[in-house]
């Protein structure tokens, strides 16, 4: 395959790449949860853009959810006939975004796409425009040159990624819209260099503590059970004895170890003169796959009880959210062998896999047995104020997916 062609045909596109990102950014996709309408408006865009094109053959997968206008959340199939159809290409894009947050933070307005040199900046550029973006005009280019894919190509394009996966690829899963064998790449994470496809994440745990004494007036600390003092102490201990307990290192993953991290406060008094009755705060727990969330449990509740019983205070344990990663991509399955080829071909550098502290998508399909890529190359602007990307990443990005949509590779490693 003569891919300079190729590579040129993407290079000439960048203005209808940046229009269809413009026309992205100018649809907010904010879910309910975060007091938005849904991802219709973003879907029928894309949608009329897909069939303008004439990709492939499109099919709706929406969700119902009454919390929005219309009661859906939409999710679209694209799929594209290639040579092998025993074999099936599936990228993961997703529509919704998060809302802009502080607008005095932002420089222009969230929801217009403002080009600033090399850069482009608007809310949901990078997450996940880019690669929604990267995929179609792959796929356009493929076919403006009359080549044919090496096997099949599924791009989903999902809502609710943003806030629980439940109405998106939690819907797709329910719907039994993946195979065994398919090959996975959610372009959803990644670093600037695109040097590191994520193959694993850490198990994530929220806890909170809450602990309870007695209030009274601060200058007669005998007649209460100060909930601060014991908060603190039961604190530092639990942070001390989760990481000896757990001191393991990975090198695969960019922080190498668990972590435990004590984070967000609750309010507490509003008096410097109040002897707190109660206090509470919270823990984020990113665990390495060789620990459980139960090994934490047990430890931090023992801390608890320990310092409870001393401070004759109650402090309870909450699992706020816990997501256990329980099957990674192995480094030898087809789509990072794949995909890692598809690199290589356009940077003319091998990339590595790695492992992240959690938050992608990936995630659900993995822990339902499915072998996924992440991959992309993005500044790690998702959900800041004045988000943005740089054309040549989108470009880059662009070149490594219409690659990878070509080689035909060995779809199991067996093939060999
Ligand atoms: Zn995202």
């Amino acid at each position: 395959m003569d891919v300079s062609e190729l590579y040129r045909h993407i290079d000439g596109m960048e203005d209808m790449m940046i229009g269809l990102l413009s026309e992205i950014v100018s649809v907010p996709a904010v879910g309910p949860a975060s007091g938005g309408d849904g991802e219709m408006g973003k879907a029928r865009a894309i949608e009329a853009r897909l069939r303008e094109m004439d990709l492939g053959q499109i099919v709706h997968l929406d969700a119902p959810d009454p919390r929005v206008p219309g009661g859906m959340r939409p999710n679209l199939r694209l799929d594209v006939k290639g040579r092998d159809r025993n074999s099936r290409l599936v990228v993961m894009v997703h529509m919704d975004v998060v809302p802009p947050g502080d607008p005095s933070l932002w420089v222009s307005d969230p929801f217009r796409l403002v080009r600033d040199g090399d850069r482009l900046v608007g809310r949901g550029v990078e997450d996940n425009g880019q690669a929604l973006t990267a995929v179609v005009f792959a796929l356009k280019a493929v076919k403006d040159l009359g080549l044919e894919p090496a096997r099949d190509v599924t791009v989903f394009f999902v809502s609710d990624e943003e806030e629980s996966n439940e109405l998106g690829i939690g819907h797709l899963l329910k719907e039994g819209e993946f195979r065994k064998d398919d090959l996975i790449l959610v372009p959803d994470h990644g670093d600037p260099e695109g040097r590191v496809i994520e193959v694993m994440e850490k198990t994530l745990l929220w806890l909170k503590a809450t602990v309870t004494g007695k209030q009274c007036h601060a200058s007669m600390p005998h007649l209460g059970n100060n909930a601060l003092r014991a908060s603190m102490e039961f604190g530092s201990r639990a942070d001390m004895e989760l990481h000896r307990r757990f001191p393991d290192r990975d090198d695969r993953f960019d922080h190498p170890f668990s972590s435990f991290e004590p984070t967000k406060k609750g309010p507490g008094v509003d008096g410097i003169n109040i002897l707190p009755g109660e206090d509470s705060f919270h823990f984020d727990c990113r665990l390495l796959p060789q620990h459980s969330k139960d090994d934490v449990m047990a430890v931090i509740r023992s801390v608890a009880r320990e310092v409870g019983d001393r401070t004759s205070t109650a402090i309870e344990i909450e699992e706020v959210l816990s997501e256990t990663t329980s099957h990674p991509t192995s480094p030898d399955s087809p789509i990072v062998r794949l995909l890692s080829e598809a690199i290589e071909a356009v940077t003319g550098e091998r990339p590595v896999t790695g492992g992240i502290g959690g938050g992608t998508c990936a995630a659900i399909l993995r822990n339902a047995g499915h072998e996924v890529a992440v991959w992309e190359t993005i500044l790690n602007q998702a959900h800041a104020p004045n988000e943005h990307i740089l054309i040549p990443n989108l470009l880059k990005d662009c070149k490594v997916i219409a690659t990878l949509l070509l080689l035909a590779g060995t779809a199991r490693p067996d093939a060999m």
